[in-house]
């Protein structure tokens, strides 16, 4: 006869997704600077997509956390179908919140841009602009993540600190206000 403690049904972990946009996966990288504090989120959370499993599309989440700004058709796709399957979506670092370095090409125009990188540099040999189907159609400006779906919370810095993620999924994950000291509020 199981104990009253064993017939308890497990807490309902929940699930978080991640993607990468127009960023560099240095916000990725900070998640990971959470160390071995990750043991005790794993045992709290699962994970849906993100680089920490091969899940290609994002499906039904508590928690969604979006790396970098919108550059192109591809990362307006997988944003709207995190917003549609996340209850709480955070734009996690610069690139998302104003969009950061990659937005540095916003007073360019795009094609000049693309004509530059592959036409008239030395040693291409008219290489021509890439034009393959599969690739995904730049926008003409990099977007932050705010003007094309509707955010919950923006965690600030480029990257933000591992021990500010830590606070920030710890407040979410118990169901509290996500708040940063100021100690940990950076915008660069
Ligand atoms: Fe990389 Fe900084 Fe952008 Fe994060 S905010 S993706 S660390 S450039």
């Amino acid at each position: 006869e199981p104990s009253a403690q064993e017939k308890r049904p497990e807490p309902a972990r929940l699930r978080i997704a991640t993607a990468s946009l127009a960023g560099c996966f240095g916000c990725h990288m900070s998640l990971l600077d959470i160390d071995e504090r990750i043991f005790e989120l794993a045992a709290k959370v699962e994970f849906d997509r993100s680089p920490l499993t091969d899940i290609k599309h994002c499906g039904p989440c508590d928690i969604g956390l979006i790396e970098g700004g919108v550059c192109n058709a591809e990362n307006v796709h997988v944003l709207r179908e995190f917003r549609r399957n996340c209850k709480t979506l955070v734009a996690v670092g610069a690139c998302a919140i104003n969009g950061g370095l990659p937005a540095q090409r916003n007073h360019l125009d795009v094609g000049a841009c693309l004509q530059e990188v592959y036409c008239y540099r030395e040693g291409l040999d008219g290489a021509g602009v890439p034009d393959d189907p599969e690739l995904p159609l730049l926008l003409d400006k990099v977007r932050p993540i705010h003007e094309v779906v509707r955010v919950d919370y923006f965690l600030p810095g480029c990257p933000p600190s591992g021990d500010a993620i830590w606070k920030f999924l710890s407040d979410l994950v118990a169901g509290r206000t996500p708040r940063l000291p100021y100690a940990l509020m950076h915008f660069d």
